[in-house]
Order: C-alpha cells, then structure tokens, then sequence
C-alpha cells in the first residue's frame, strides 16, 4: 500500500506527505510499533549492516504520533551531522527538533493549545526528555475516548468486570482507600486502586 496513505492513518493527514518524504530522503527503516511499552517512541542508529530505524507506537494520537516522529528524525538528523559526539537530548538535538517542527507550524497542523505547549517545550532549555509531561499532556487530551474503560471507583458495587489479562472480577465494598474484589473464577479476594482502569462486563 502507499506509504503515505498508511501514514495518514496514524497522523494528520496533512503532515504524512512530508513524513513519507523523510522516510525516503534519509533512507529510513520507520516502524509502526505494536508493542506496549512506556516509550513512545524509538532510533536506532545504523548499524551492522542495518539503516537508520525509527519506531513509533500505533496508539498515540496523530499529533502526540507527530510529534514523536519528528522527535525521533531529529535524533537521526543529529546521528547523521554528529555520530556519537552530541547528547541524544543536547543542544544540536533540540536544535534540529525546532527546525523540523517548523514546517508542521507552517502548516497550521496542530490546534493552538498544542502548539503552545509544543512551542514552550522547545524553548525550554531543562526539558530535554523524550517524556515532557506539560507537553504530553496537552497531547493526550487529544486521545479518542477509550471504548468500556472505566476506572473502579466509578462502576456500581457488585459489577463484574474485566482486566487486562483477561481475568474477571466482581467489585466488592471500599476498604479504606481500595476496593475489595472477589476473582469470580477463584473466589479469591484483592485489593484494587480506585484509579485502576477495567473493562466492564454488562450483564
Ligand atoms: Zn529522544
């Protein structure tokens, strides 16, 4: 399929031409990454006989993916004009972010509260992470409501429900700050966070 129109799935529409030009221009491995891990995304730079790759996860929302693309190209841009001798989050690094976000700028990509945020982030001369939490944030505002996530505090008592690996459970009453739940397939009794996020089962 056309690389571009895969892209457009994942980011703005309008950014995927450009991004599908710099995978071909800096001869670039760019993987939609499916694994779930805490990084959003990832650079590897060539070696033993492999390119430049870059992977990004398939669940961010188009700009935090955009973001996080140009993230990633700016560390191939500073491997190519540097190799080892810049800091992955130096002063050459974050040079080259800000110039490669300007066209996304120019193109009025990104809503205003994200492209403050985004603006703040470059200019700020401490946040040199891949995590910027204002900035993420900000992004993450932008993610489609999750489909049955709930969080346990906010389901009925006596409701059954569904966590990551499958396993279900039945809420219980509130133990000082937990709420006890009883493993339906066991019987056997835990304690979980009211913030942790469960899928409900209805009926
Ligand atoms: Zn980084």
């Amino acid at each position: 399929m056309d690389k571009v129109k895969v892209l457009q799935r994942y980011l703005p529409p309008d950014a995927a031409p450009l991004i599908g030009r710099w995978i071909d221009y800096f001869k670039c491995e760019f993987k939609i990454s499916r694994n779930r891990n805490s990084k959003f995304g990832d650079y590897r730079p060539p070696f033993d006989g492999k390119g430049h790759r870059i992977s990004v996860n398939y669940d961010l929302n188009p700009y935090a993916f955009l973001v996080t693309t140009v993230h990633e190209f700016a560390h191939l841009h500073t491997w190519n004009e540097h190799k080892h001798k810049a800091k992955p989050h130096g002063t050459e690094w974050k040079n080259n972010f800000k110039r490669m976000m300007q066209p996304f700028f120019e193109k009025e990509i990104f809503p205003p509260d994200v492209k403050a945020a985004i603006v703040s982030y470059l200019n700020n001369p401490a946040a040199s992470s891949c995590s910027d939490l204002g900035l993420y944030r900000s992004l993450r505002k932008y993610d489609a409501p999750k489909e049955d996530v709930h969080t346990v505090e906010k389901i009925p008592v006596h409701a059954l429900f569904k966590i990551k690996d499958g396993r279900v459970f039945r809420k219980e009453e509130k133990l000082r700050k937990r709420y006890k739940c009883t493993e339906v397939a066991t019987k056997r009794v835990y304690l979980f966070s009211p913030v942790a996020e469960v899928e409900l089962i209805k009926d």
